[in-house]
């Protein structure tokens, strides 16, 4: 899922209006933007086989670290810990480790049965990517409804900003 996740952040900043929309989008994507380091250092593995999901040829082997449910759970706590203590906002320490954890939900809508739950061979996945009309047409009704959401919450202080 790609427009899907920021959908989630934008939903968020109703739920916590003083938390930055910047912060809600790392939130969201933040195991995104590690997992290709993680790749990268050889801890992770993935390889592109065209025609192994509708909507990406990417395949998935190994990615625990990234993508377990394990450590979403310990990315969300981890993450929203370090907001509370630099902001102690508890509203949006609570959105922020939702909006992390969004992202394993969103991914295992969206992936063949490649997401892991630990650090073993239990995957699962519902697999939309196998329907390109399904994904185009989930992510945009989520992106419309995020964005929705966010205009109808904040309020802009000037015309530029
Ligand atoms: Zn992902």
């Amino acid at each position: 899922m790609f427009l899907g996740h920021y959908a989630v952040a934008l939903a968020a900043k109703k739920a916590a209006p003083q938390t930055s929309l910047a912060t809600l989008f790392v939130a969201v994507q933040l195991v995104d933007q590690l997992w290709p380091i993680l790749l990268l250092v050889g801890l992770e593995q993935a390889s592109i086989e065209p025609g192994i999901t509708v909507v990406t040829p990417l395949n998935f082997i190994h990615y625990p670290y990234s993508h377990s449910l394990i450590a979403f759970v310990i990315y969300s706590a981890v993450f929203a810990t370090i907001y509370f203590s630099v902001t102690n906002y508890k509203r949006g320490a609570a959105m922020v480790a939702l909006a992390v954890f969004s992202h394993w939900i969103l991914d295992v809508l969206t992936h063949r049965p490649d997401m892991p739950i630990g650090f073993g061979d239990t995957k699962i996945g519902l697999g939309m990517w196998n329907s390109l009309e399904a994904t185009v047409a989930v992510e945009a009704v989520m992106f419309i409804c995020g964005i929705v959401m966010y205009t109808v919450t904040t309020k802009s202080r000037n015309w530029k900003a």
